[in-house]
């Protein structure tokens, strides 16, 4: 019954209302590591949205309308004190800027899941294999908007946990101090 769901399977302990937010370019394993870690109903993932609007989960078009769906229901799992996890590549900070802003608002915690150790190349070997293409040029931006844990503390998350490329979490390494 969900709710005696109390919490995320083995090696994730998240408090009743947590916002998890995935983080990382595409193709570094987000929607696989959500899928494994997480009960279904958890997580709201853009990519099935954008299907659920345009038959097609790479339709950049049905974005705007995914996106929309996807604040719904956040909010109104957030209201309720439901953790939730939004599976998406949150790459651009004024995505995150908003996420972060919503469980503020219902003062949910908040965590997000950095995935940062998968290189560019194995992302693109992943890519060639994968149905859903990434065209390449995105694929390589997205790699140089990857934040960093710092970065991600800074905006406002209350905990950062980085996702190795073995799918294993860990506490995020401090980053060296600028002397
Ligand atoms: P997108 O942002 O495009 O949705 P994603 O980050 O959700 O991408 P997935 O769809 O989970 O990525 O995985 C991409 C590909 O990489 C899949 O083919 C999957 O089987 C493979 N993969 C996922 N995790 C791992 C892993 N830990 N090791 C090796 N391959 C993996
Ligand atoms: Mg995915």
């Amino acid at each position: 019954m969900l709710s005696e769901v109390t919490g995320s399977r083995p090696g994730l302990d998240l408090a009743p209302g947590t916002l998890t937010v995935l983080v990382g370019p595409s193709l570094v394993g987000k929607s696989t590591f959500a899928v494994r870690q997480f009960p279904p109903t958890w997580r709201i993932c853009l990519d099935v949205l954008r299907g659920a609007v345009a038959d097609d989960e790479a339709d950049q078009s049905a974005t705007t309308v995914a996106a929309a769906v996807q604040d719904l229901l956040l909010d109104e799992r957030l209201a309720r004190g439901l953790r939730t996890v939004i599976d998406s590549t949150a790459l651009l900070p004024h995505v995150r800027t908003k996420l972060l802003a919503r469980a503020r608002y219902y003062r949910r915690p908040t965590l997000a899941l950095l995935f940062n150790q998968v290189s560019l190349e194995e992302c693109q070997r992943r890519n060639a294999i994968r149905p859903r293409k990434v065209p390449p040029d995105i694929l390589r931006w997205q790699h140089t908007l990857i934040p960093t844990a710092q970065e991600l503390r800074a905006e406002g998350f209350d905990q950062v946990l980085t996702v190795a490329a073995d799918a294993t979490v860990h506490a995020a390494a401090p980053e060296a101090v600028a002397r």
